[in-house]
Formats: structure tokens, C-alpha cells, sequence
């Protein structure tokens, strides 16, 4: 692979004929934040808000909230910044939830659905975003985790509006939210696939296992036909959809799925730069028909080797046209 510094592209993600695939990053913490924000990117993708609720008897306060969710949103100016509300549960744990002892935690009570079991900690937290938020430039959408049918993304929605927030989205994360996108869109401004979840759930593979790597793996046929099936909602819907998961900082993938019709991309900062390049080599055409042949595969093995070959076909015909 190139390294950063042999990276030839720079600025907004882009195909080779200049559409639009926006370059995100994923962040923990306001640390990971200011860090983040140095970095060529167009925002962020996915703040996880897990690490203000880790290791507490009490959830943080509203004002400990705006504070932190500030420090953020001060280092994304004139950025996007999504923010994902709350996902404790099943491999986040979060004891200050008193959450039941459950056989099947990674099926039970978990993201939006805890919010269900304690709902004053969603209330609070989107308050603190609105608030943080009015205090800078950033470009807020705030997205609701673990979201699995229509009624959820609904009454997320309907309550993420009522405390005044204007962009609003769900993670697909869950193959019912995948499956029937068409119903759960309609009701929210964006949406942003989670692959690592969605792996999980549609392979029946625990994301925590050691030895299930290779049903968990991104190119997985079933996955990619999920990705696919929300692209084609969103389309028709015209709701933009990103993909948060690892599946994005994969820069073989990354075309296969701007061809798919994904339009952000969002994943830890190192990785942009050669997600960048991988854009940028093939035009958007050239993408989607990547992303049929990749479709046809019956297998993640052959997936990735009918990616490998026909990018290379595809670069190669690119630069004898120059
Ligand atoms: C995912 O499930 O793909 C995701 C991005 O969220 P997390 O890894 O935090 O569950
Ligand atoms: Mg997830």
C-alpha cells in the first residue's frame, strides 16, 4: 500500500471524475478530537459518546455534557460532526445503568433500547448537544445506535427534533433496519451503516469472537447485499447514507461501496489518506460497475480477488487514457 507521504491526493473525497464521497474520521474522545481535527478530513462520522458514561456510579451531568461535547465541536469548526447518542450494552457495558443480567447480552437490552429502560439519559444528552452545539460552528447531526424498526426510528426522531435537533439520523446496524431502509428512512435526514454490528447480526457471528474472523469479514456476500439494499432506499428516498463501520477504512472497498451508492465514508484518521487515493483513481461509472461484478461473488475470497483484478484492469485503462 502507498504511505501517507506518497499520498498524492489532498482535500473533500472525491472520484476520479470529481463526485462527492465525503472523508470522515471516527473519534472516542475530545482527545481523539483535536487530534482528528489536525488531519485532512471533512469532519467526523462517528463520535462515540461512550467514554463520558465509562467507569460511573452516576450518569455525567447536563453541564459536564456541553462541556465535553464543546471541546468537540470547538475542534471541528465549520465541519460536520455526527454525533451518536448513547450505545451501552452488550460489548459496552456501562454499569451505572443497572442493566438485567441477561444470557444473550449482545440481544438484549443495547443502544436506543436502553433508552427505553432509563429515558431521562437520552433527554439530557440531547439537550447537551443542542446546546453545545448553538455555541459553535460545527455542522451537528446527532444519530441514534442499535436502531431495528420504523416505530424506533420514528420516535428517535420525533424526540432528537423536539429537543432541537435539526439534522437527524439512525444507524443500520441491524439487519431489520436494513431489510425494510425504506420504512425507517422516510423518517430521518441520514442514515450511516454500522458494518461491524451489522456483520455480527447478519453472519450470526459474535463481533468479541476470536476464531469468527472470517464470517465477520466486510466482504462478506450477505453484508455487502444489506449495504446494497440501503443504498437503493436511499436513493430512492434521497437520504444520504455513510458507512461507519472498519468496512470503510478498507481502500479496496471503499470504491466498491461509493459504487454501491454510499456517500461518506468514515473511519479512524490514519486511514483517510489511502481511502483518498483509492477514490480518486477510478471514476464514479467505473465504481458501480466494481460494485455489480463485487456483488456477483459468492464468497468473500472471491469478493476481494474480483475487486483486486478489475481495479487493476480499471487503473490501467485510466492511465493509458491520459
Ligand atoms: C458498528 O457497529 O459498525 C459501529 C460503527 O459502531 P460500534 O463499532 O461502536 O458498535
Ligand atoms: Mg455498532
Amino acid at each position: 500500500a502507498r504511505t501517507r507521504t506518497q499520498s498524492r491526493t489532498k482535500g473533500p473525497g472525491r472520484t476520479a471524475d470529481h463526485q462527492a464521497v465525503q472523508l470522515l474520521t471516527n473519534i472516542g474522545t475530545p482527545a481523539d478530537a483535536v487530534r482528528a481535527a489536525q488531519a485532512d478530513n471533512e469532519g467526523v462520522g462517528l463520535f462515540r459518546t461512550e467514554f463520558l458514561f465509562l467507569d460511573r456510579r452516576e450518569p455525567p451531568t447536563l453541564e459536564e455534557q456541553i462541556r465535553a461535547y464543546s471541546q468537540v465541536f470547538d475542534s471541528f469548526e465549520g465541519r460536520t460532526v455526527t454525533v451518536r447518542t448513547l450505545d451501552a450494552g452488550s460489548d459496552k457495558p456501562l454499569p451505572f445503568l443497572h442493566l438485567p443480567r441477561e444470557d444473550n447480552p449482545a440481544l438484549g437490552l443495547r443502544g436506543l433500547r436502553t433508552a427505553t429502560l432509563r429515558p431521562g439519559i437520552l433527554e439530557t444528552q440531547l439537550a447537551a448537544l443542542v446546546t453545545a452545539q448553538r455555541r459553535t460552528s460545527a455542522r451537528m447531526r446527532v444519530m441514534a445506535p442499535m436502531v431495528t424498526t420504523a416505530e424506533e426510528a420514528a420516535h428517535f426522531a420525533g424526540l432528537a427534533r423536539s429537543c432541537g435537533v435539526q439534522t437527524v439520523g439512525i444507524m443500520i446496524e441491524v439487519p431489520s433496519a436494513a431489510l425494510r431502509a425504506h420504512d425507517l428512512l422516510p423518517h430521518v435526514d441520514f442514515a450511516s451503516i454500522g458494518t461491524n454490528d451489522l456483520a455480527q447480526y447478519s453472519l450470526a457471528a459474535d463481533r468479541t469472537s476470536q476464531t469468527l474472523g472470517h464470517l465477520l469479514d466486510p466482504w462478506q456476500p450477505a453484508l455487502l447485499t444489506l449495504v446494497a439494499t440501503v443504498c437503493g432506499a436511499a436513493e430512492d428516498l434521497g437520504r444520504p447514507v455513510g458507512v461507519c463501520g472498519e468496512a470503510a477504512a478498507d481502500p479496496l472497498l471503499a470504491p466498491v461501496l461509493a459504487g454501491l451508492g454510499v456517500s461518506g465514508l468514515s473511519m479512524a484518521a490514519p486511514a483517510v489518506a489511502d481511502v483518498r487515493d483509492a477514490l480518486a483513481e477510478l471514476t464514479l461509472e467505473q465504481c458501480r460497475s466494481l460494485a455489480a461484478a463485487v456483488l456477483d461473488a459468492t464468497s468473500s475470497a472471491a469478493a476481494r480477488a474480483t475487486a483486486r483484478e478489475m481495479s487493476k484492469t480499471l487503473r490501467a485503462v485510466a492511465q493509458n487514457g491520459e
